[in-house]
Order: structure tokens, then sequence, then C-alpha cells
């Protein structure tokens, strides 16, 4: 028998919560967001769940060769562009189209030589200071593109970097749309959280939106809000079994460090999950896990092959016992990636990328 831990991938929530983001955003059109191996649940398992986007965002050339080897015929676009010359010819031949968010990029694109002109998004650094052109020169990169043979249509894109907190986006947006305000072409400006919080706005969702963490199950914006909140459900579960109990007496202590120590009595579970398997080893003492379904908390640190785990709320429970570290346990009940995540002072993106190449995964 393998070592009992396996992630399974949800086929039907992935549906769901895909349809989820579309009414966030009516009359828009839904890039799911794929980059990351489809944020740690692998693109070839969660390519049926998704079918139903108008088309796929992405990073990495393979991973854009991976969705034409699934049969994806539609729009591709790789959200930061091109990385070297060569890059183009692939952009070519698999139809991809690309953010420009450089002066580099235009180099590139004006030197690639193609029969087929290519649709580009041209993006701009309306405030987060990561990838994209200042608003001063925005325009000037428009018309350097708009000159180039070797490109056909130009779109017009931002990244938000407070969608998910207080600021919001209306500072990125006013300055967004003071620059573009007699450009032609298509928009996309929305995570998930800009779409969740702010797709009533027709502003803000314009043409294309791009929700990634919210398709797979996690709220961007929790603890303000959380998955029932939102209507998301989870699209990945990381379960595990008991391989060992303990009795503790009073005053004993639990793991590395004995950094948990025992005021009465209780039982524990040893779970065959560790941070070898990508469970954060932040996730100490007090982080929820639920056995046979029931709601609990790990006690003492998380090693590389084993975590343990208070049983006292499931005393039926023991060797062979269903863990769920994070999504859905057998009897329907839930625990929401972020509430983990959280534990470990980590958001749930970096969970369910971490996932490790150890863990067999299944989909349903
Ligand atoms: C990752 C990414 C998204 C998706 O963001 P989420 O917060 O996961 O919804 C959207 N746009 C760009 C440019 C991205 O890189």
């Amino acid at each position: 028998m393998p070592r009992p831990i396996q992630a399974t991938i949800h086929t039907g929530a992935l549906r769901h919560n895909l349809a989820r983001m579309r009414r966030a955003a009516p009359d828009a059109r839904v890039w799911g967001v794929v980059k990351a191996n489809a944020y740690g649940h692998g693109i070839e398992r969660v390519f049926d769940g998704l079918r139903a986007a108008d088309g796929f965002g992405l990073l990495d050339l393979q991973e854009a060769q991976r969705m034409r080897d699934l049969g994806w015929r539609g729009p591709i676009l790789l959200l930061e562009g091109v990385f070297e010359p060569r890059d183009l010819e692939l952009c070519s031949r698999l139809n991809l189209w690309h953010t420009v968010h450089c002066d580099e990029q235009i180099d590139m694109l004006a030197t690639h030589k193609t029969h087929q002109p290519h649709r580009v998004f041209l993006k701009m650094n309306s405030g987060m200071n990561r990838l994209g052109f200042p608003p001063q020169r925005y325009r000037a990169a428009w018309t350097r593109l708009d000159a180039l043979p070797q490109v056909d249509e130009i779109s017009l894109m931002t990244h938000f970097s407070d969608a998910d907190g207080p600021a919001g986006v209306a500072r990125q947006l006013r300055v967004f749309n003071e620059t573009t305000r007699d450009l032609p072409g298509e928009r996309t400006l929305a995570n998930s959280a800009a779409s969740l919080r702010f797709g009533a706005d027709p502003a803000v969702r314009v043409d294309w939106i791009r929700p990634g963490i919210a398709v797979y199950g996690s709220a961007p914006d929790f603890p303000d809000h959380d998955i029932a909140h939102w209507d998301l459900q989870p699209t990945m579960t990381l379960a595990a079994r008991i391989i060992g109990v303990q009795q503790l007496a009073p005053g004993d202590t639990v793991g590395y460090g004995s950094s948990f120590r025992a005021d009465a009595a209780m039982r524990i579970g040893v779970v065959a999950c560790g941070y070898a398997d990508g469970y954060p080893r932040h996730c100490s003492t007090g982080t929820p896990v639920l056995v046979e379904g029931v709601r609990t908390r790990i006690v003492g640190r998380v090693s590389m092959d084993m975590l343990t785990v208070d049983l006292t709320p499931v005393p039926q429970a023991g060797f062979g016992s269903e863990v769920t570290l994070w999504g859905r346990a057998v009897n329907g009940a839930v625990l929401a990636i972020d509430e983990a995540a959280r534990s470990g002072g980590t958001v749930g993106y970096e969970l369910m990328c971490a996932l490790a190449q150890r863990v067999p995964v299944v989909t349903d």
C-alpha cells in the first residue's frame, strides 16, 4: 500500500467556481488563469473543469504548449509576455496572445519575422510597480506597437495591487482610464478579488476578467470574507490517514522541540503528512484540520513526513482514520484552504501551489 496521503482535484467544483466568476462579471469574457501548473492543481487535471472559459492565462510557454496539446484552440494569453526573441516564434506557431510590458519586448517584436501578425496586450503600470509602462510612457508604447506590421490588434491591460484590501481599485482605475481614454482596443483589468468585489462596476469588469485564485476555491479577501460568502467550492482536497496514536498524560510533550505540552490527559493521532508533502511547517499548534470530518487542531510542530492532531473531539478516531488538511471530507465537511494558510501566516495560493511532487493526485 502506498503511503496514505492523497490530493483530489474536484472537477465539478472548478466548473462551479468558473460559472460563479462569470456571474460576478456579467457580459465580460473570462480568462481562466492556469499559471503555475494551474495553481498546483495540474493543467491536464483542471482542463475538463475549465473548458467553458473563453481563454486561458499563463506565463510559461511550455504550459501554453500543454494547453494546445490538450486540444484547446481558443485564446491563450502569456501574462508576462515573452522572455527572449525566439519565444515569439512559438507565439506565432501556437497562436498565443502576449502581454507587452516593456520596451525590450517591443524591440523583439520589431525584428520578429512572421506571416501572422500578433495580438498583444499592452500593460500599464498603474501603480503596482511590477510590470508595465508607466502612464506617461504608455501612449508612446501604444503608438510604437501600432506602427509595427508584426502587430495587428492591441488590447489594454493593467493589474491591481489592492483589489483584496481596503484601498480597493479606485486610484489605479482612474489612472488607467485617464491614460487610455480615447485609445481603441479591448481591455482587461480584474483579477479574482477585483471581479468579486468590484465586478458589478462595468468600468472594472470591462471586456475580459482574469480570475485565478477564486476559480481554485480560495477567497481572495479572506478573512474578511470566506469561500461560503462568495459561493466558491474547494477544488483541491489534501487528505491523509492516521498511522499511529499516542495517549498523553498531563505534562507530556509532542514532537520536535517539545513545543506542545498536554495540560490534561489526551489522545493524539499521528498523520502521514508533513512539510515534504507541501504542508507548511509554520502550521503548528492550533491550525485547524478535520478528522473523520470533525474539526480539530494540530498539536506540536509539523515535521517532514508527519504531523500530530488532537483527537479529543473525535474519540472514535484511530489508526486509519481520514484526516483532511484542506478541502472536503468524506462526510461533506469543508475546511477551506484559506484557514490552514492563515494559521501558517500565508495565503491559500501558496499552499495549493506548493503541493509536493510525492503526493499522488486523483481527480473526481
Ligand atoms: C495571477 C494573475 C491573475 C490572477 O490573479 P488571482 O488573484 O489569482 O485572481 C490575473 N492577472 C495577472 C496578470 C496575473 O498574473
